[in-house]
């Protein structure tokens, strides 16, 4: 799975999600705190769900900031980073 996977990176609305799964060690928070956008594939490592637009940028964000290994990176439409 590359970048060009939308399960890998997304953008919703002006926010772009990227995961780097060579750093996701399944620890799950991101879907315990935005369960429509994140899930664990068969691999036991996070990626988007088609269902993402349907939490809220704050949530977007914050799940971002609840992954240990801080795997999730969230940039604006400029291409600023916001997290991590
Ligand atoms: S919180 Fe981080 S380590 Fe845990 S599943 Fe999500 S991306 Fe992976």
């Amino acid at each position: 799975m590359d970048d060009n996977d939308p399960k890998v990176k997304r953008k919703i609305r002006k926010l772009t999600m990227r995961i780097d799964r060579n750093l996701c060690i399944g620890a799950a928070t991101c879907v315990a705190i935005a369960p429509k956008a994140w899930a664990l594939d068969d691999e036991a490592k996070a990626i988007i769900l088609d269902s993402s637009e349907e939490e809220n940028d704050d949530a977007l964000i914050e799940a971002a900031k609840g992954c240990p290994v801080l795997a999730i990176f969230i940039t604006d439409e400029n291409g600023k980073q916001l997290y991590p």
